[in-house]
Order: structure tokens, then C-alpha cells, then sequence
């Protein structure tokens, strides 16, 4: 059994994905993190997001793979975990540019559906109940109203001592819509299927419970 849960960023989807997969006793599956790395690695070499042709040969050169520590997820880029360099906004801004590209999303679309087919997987990203997972017996779409969304960033980064501006972050978020839902490539949109879950007015605990309540039902 997989359960798929798609959402623009911010929504939530981490946080609420890895909590239920702790308690259905599931595999966590963060595909944005495998998005991330592949960024990670383009940055390293030096290639524009914007030629197609460079970052084309290099998804093909590049192994990404993942491995599970004390049930934590770990990317793992051309041999070393890069779980600890691939969350700063740069390689976010960077995976966000370059998930457009068709070689990108060929690579770990296929990773991603293989992990799948072993195992009960909780997997969130983009494109998961549209397109690497359209079986998957529960599709949530996760979403919260843009401010609401970069108000929760803001806090994230405050309390972490970061010094930020709140506008910027609504923008970069407004932005980042944008270019998922826009993109020729399995653009981020709500399967026909999947249930929709605004978690604008809602905290992490009402998110969950709604959502383990819809697991039950279809379970
Ligand atoms: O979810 P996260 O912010 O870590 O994802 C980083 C970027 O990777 C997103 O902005 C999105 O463009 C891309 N992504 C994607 N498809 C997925 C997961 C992430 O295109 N399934």
C-alpha cells in the first residue's frame, strides 16, 4: 500500500509525511530531497540551470541513491550522504530550476517508483499521485495559503537565529509555485483522484489527524 502526498512548498508535507509514517509504521519517502541533491551536484560542477544540454549529460553521469540511518532517510551523491548540504535556499532555489528538465525527472522518477514496489511507502514531492505513484491507494493534496506558508518559514528561520524578511519569503514561495505548476514536465496539480487538505487554519496535529482519519477509510 502507498500513500502519495502532493503540495506546493511549505505546505507542510515533511513534516506531516514522516509523522504518519511513524505511526502506520511506513517508509518515508522524500523526493524533493533527491531533486535537491541532483541540484547540489550541478552547482558543484558549475552548470547554468539554464542549459538543458549540460545538466541533460550530467543527470545521466550522476548516481544518486538513498539509504535509510535510524529510519531518517540519507541521500546519498556519487558516494557521499549529502543529507547535511542540500536544505540551504540556494540548492533549494537551484532544484527548483532544474526539476523542469525531462532527464532530471526520468532519473528519479524511476528511483523513486522502485522504491515503491518493495515496500509501503508514505512518498511526498510534486508529481507523486499524477505521475510516479497514479495507483498509489491514497493521494492527498496537501496546500496552505501563501502568506500562511511563508509565515511558517519565517518563524522556522527566526527561531533558528536566521535574520529574514517575510515579503521576500512569500515572494520566493509565489515564485517557486509558479515554476512547479507551469513546468511542460508533470507540472504540480491536484490528481483527480486525490483529496485536498488546506491546512491553512489548521496546526501539525489537525493536519495529521485528518489525514490518518482519510488513511483509515480507504485502508
Ligand atoms: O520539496 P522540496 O522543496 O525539497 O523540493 C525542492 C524542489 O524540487 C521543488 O521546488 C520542486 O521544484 C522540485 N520537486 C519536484 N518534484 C518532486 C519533488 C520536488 O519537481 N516530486
Amino acid at each position: 500500500m502507498n500513500i502519495a502526498i502532493d503540495g506546493p512548498a511549505g505546505a507542510g508535507k515533511s513534516t506531516i509525511a514522516k509523522k504518519l509514517a511513524k505511526d502506520l509504521g511506513y517508509v518515508y519517502v522524500d523526493t524533493g530531497a533527491m531533486y535537491r541533491a541532483m541540484a547540489l551536484y550541478f552547482l558543484e560542477q558549475g552548470i547554468d540551470s539554464a542549459d538543458e544540454e549540460k545538466i541533460s549529460a550530467a543527470s545521466d553521469s550522476v548516481d544518486i541513491s538513498i539509504r535509510y540511518q535510524d529510519g531518517e532517510q540519507q541521500v546519498i551523491l556519487n558516494g557521499e550522504n549529502v543529507n547535511g548540504k542540500i536544505r540551504r535556499e540556494e540548492v533549494g532555489n537551484m532544484a527548483s530550476a532544474t526539476s523542469i528538465y525531462p532527464k532530471v525527472r526520468t532519473k528519479l522518477v524511476a528511483l523513486q517508483q522502485k522504491l515503491a514496489a518493495t515496500t509501503d511507502v508514505i512518498m511526498d514531492g510534486r508529481d507523486i499521485g499524477t505521475c510516479v505513484l497514479p495507483n498509489a491507494e491514497v493521494k492527498i493534496y496537501l496546500t496552505a495559503s501563501s502568506a500562511t506558508r511563508a509565515k511558517r518559514r519565517y518563524d522556522e528561520l527566526t527561531e533558528k537565529g536566521e535574520s529574514c524578511d517575510l515579503a521576500a519569503i512569500q515572494q520566493d514561495i509565489e515564485d517557486r509555485d509558479y515554476r512547479d505548476m507551469h513546468r511542460e514536465t508533470s507540472p504540480l496539480k491536484q490528481a483527480d483522484d486525490a483529496i485536498l487538505v488546506d491546512s491553512s487554519e489548521m496546526n501539525i496535529e489537525e493536519v495529521v489527524a485528518t489525514i490518518q482519519k482519510i488513511c483509515q477509510e480507504k485502508m
